[in-house]
């Protein structure tokens, strides 16, 4: 182990010793290590698929039959993704009351998988593991949604409303989910030391949180492969591997 690994894990570890309240904010780096590839990597997704965004699905059945065929495809790919080290460390530090909650812009409900309680995550985009109604929300298995679509690749209404049905996260250009951006909001501000991990930090207003819990007093710890944009308000910016530094704070 390099002195500098050594060095980064001890502040990391003096810091949550230190604090009382964290909060941590996870982006895609933190499920690269489990097979889904994050956006902004070389050789990302964004690499290689354009996102659809909130207005073009609306607008058109072809470019819903575009989504769905995607979606289904990728859940073939990660059906196999289990939690990693990182999520697996941060499970254990919520089962120490350590963290108060988890902020996260995934979508791949790895957090709830390692173990963490629902009501200490916070989803900002969703949840891809099932689908919605935008109309009414009236809940839709995935496994329904795909047996109506395979067929003919006819995207299904809502059967109570007819309105839309959308996997149950937030495309570019959709509106935020409210009581989830409120209860990010509180959380960040009761936070005495937030954890941003493996996030480019250029989402926004997603990408807002590192910035005000700073702000607000909290200590800052920016992890990631590769600098942000918000490295230099940080306490601590650790440039390396997520499960490896994570590792040893986990059960
Ligand atoms: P991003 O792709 O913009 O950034 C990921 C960051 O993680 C990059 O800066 C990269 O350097 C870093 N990273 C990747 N693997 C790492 C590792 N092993 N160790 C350390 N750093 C690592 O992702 P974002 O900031 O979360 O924003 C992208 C949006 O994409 C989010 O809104 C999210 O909803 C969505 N997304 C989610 C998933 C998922 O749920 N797993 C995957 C792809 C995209």
């Amino acid at each position: 182990m390099s002195d500098n690994l050594a060095a980064d894990r001890q502040a990391l570890a003096s810091l949550i010793d230190e604090a009382s309240r964290v909060v941590v904010f996870t982006g895609a780096g933190i499920s690269t290590e489990c097979g889904i590839p994050d956006f902004r990597s070389p050789g990302g997704i964004w690499s290689q698929l354009k996102p659809i965004d909130f207005a073009e699905f609306m607008a058109s059945t072809q470019v819903r039959q575009e989504a769905w065929r995607r979606k289904f495809k990728l859940d073939d790919e990660f059906a196999d993704a289990k939690p990693g080290r990182g999520h697996k460390a941060i499970a254990h530090l919520i089962g120490t009351d350590k963290i108060s909650h988890i902020v996260t812009q995934n979508i791949d409900n790895l957090h709830q998988a390692s173990g963490v309680p629902r009501e200490r995550i916070i989803e900002l985009h969703g949840n891809s593991t099932y689908a919605q109604c935008l109309e009414c929300t009236t809940r839709y298995e995935l496994e329904w949604v795909r047996a109506q679509f395979e067929p003919e690749e006819q995207p299904p209404n809502c059967q109570k409303c007819g309105g839309v049905i959308k996997s149950a996260t937030i495309s570019f250009g959709q509106s935020m989910p409210q009581a989830e951006m409120a209860r990010a909001h509180e959380a960040t501000l009761e936070a005495d030391l937030f954890l941003a991990i493996g996030s480019s930090l250029v989402v926004y207003p997603a990408a807002g949180f590192p910035s005000l819990a700073k702000q607000h007093g909290a200590k800052l710890v920016i992890l990631n492969r590769e600098p942000t944009r918000l490295d230099e308000i940080a306490d601590l910016v650790i440039h390396a591997d997520i499960g490896t530094i994570l590792a040893p704070l986990g059960p």
